[in-house]
């Protein structure tokens, strides 16, 4: 009897020693996530004056943006909310091809939000975190009454916390993006903090999705804000199956040109994109200037060039190439010479 006592005490005592064990076990433990976590900003659901986006995604929308310069458009953001309640905007869409462009509204085309937004829920962890729509050339660079009122509105019937809303404006040639943090009151702009380079998700996600996102036929984004418009940032989308996206023929071109600049020597020598992302080199001197257009199917087919004076088109040469005979930079100095 006695013995049972002397071993259920002996229980109690170990018991007694693994609680206090415990207890400054777990009182060290609070002082190490205090300092190993991340200090809260902000809690989640309050103002926070941060905003993440990929330049990559500033790009998308300004070529969205310049699709449609005399009317609205728009489409969504995804990406996350940091712990600390900052947004990250890691891949955005434009207009669905149903939606509803007006000059003062436009309206998503809902069920391609749904199909694209599901797909990014579900295959990559990406939420809808904002919204963004142009006002175009308006000249109103933030979010009118009733964008405001209907943020707020949503914010509070589906319990979003917060939400970000893009303004976006254009000029004949650039684009504007400014972003707002809505919350259950109000819409206070912020400055974006742009992470210059392009998102991990972009090309993964335009691959993958491919049969169902629809892009931008503008191909090279223009930013009113020169630090976005860098040579690095922008970086030409050719056409698809075009010639220059193969990096040897981006030098190849490059040496057509040195070649162009050389022939021409005292011109005013330029590589530009034109619309279909073909690529037009244009040399120009006082009233006369000749362009030289490299079709979607060149090398197969023969560049295109055209001569002008004082803007007008006075001849178009294309012949002379016959047969693309494999080296494309002597094949081009034969048909510049002979042309
Ligand atoms: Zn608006």
């Amino acid at each position: 009897m006695s013995h049972l006592c002397s071993a259920k005490r002996k229980e109690r005592m170990a018991k007694k020693k693994h609680i206090q064990a415990n207890y400054r076990r777990q009182k060290r433990l609070e002082a190490i996530i205090r300092k190993t976590a991340p200090v809260r900003e902000t809690a989640p659901g309050t103002s926070s004056n941060k905003m993440f986006i990929f330049k990559s995604e500033l790009d998308y929308i300004s070529r969205c943006i310049l699709d449609y310069k005399n009317i609205e458009t728009g489409g969504q953001l995804f990406g996350y909310w940091t712990e600390s309640g900052i947004p990250v905007v890691v891949y955005a869409i434009g207009p669905g091809p149903g939606a509803n462009h007006q000059a003062t509204f436009f309206n998503q085309d809902v069920r391609y939000l749904l199909n694209v937004g599901n797909e990014l829920k579900s295959r990559y962890g990406l939420h809808h975190i904002g919204e963004w729509h142009s006002h175009h050339q308006l000249g109103l660079a933030r979010p009118s009454g009733h964008d405001t009122r209907t943020m707020i509105t949503t914010i509070r019937e589906k319990g979003l916390g917060r939400f970000i809303l893009c303004i976006g404006n254009c000029d004949a040639t650039s684009t504007t993006l400014n972003g707002f943090l809505c919350d259950e009151n109000t819409c206070t702009e912020n400055e974006w903090d742009i992470i210059f380079s392009e998102s991990p998700m972009r090309k993964e996600i335009d691959r993958a999705l491919n049969n169902i996102l629809v892009h931008p036929s503008t191909r090279i984004p223009r930013h009113r804000d020169r630090r976005l418009n860098s040579d690095r940032g922008d970086v030409p989308v050719y056409a698809n199956g075009y010639w220059l996206n193969d990096r040897s023929n981006r030098l190849t071109l490059n040496s057509i040109v040195g070649f162009i600049k050389e022939k021409n020597y005292g011109s005013e020598v330029r590589i530009q994109l034109n619309g279909k992302g073909e690529v037009v080199i244009s040399i120009e001197s006082g009233r006369h200037s000749e362009t030289i257009l490299f079709p979607i199917g060149f090398p197969d087919e023969p560049p295109i060039i055209r001569h002008y004076s004082s803007g007008l088109l006075m001849g178009e040469t294309s012949s002379n190439w016959l047969h693309f005979p494999g080296d494309i930079l002597s094949s081009f100095i034969r048909f510049y010479e002979t042309a």
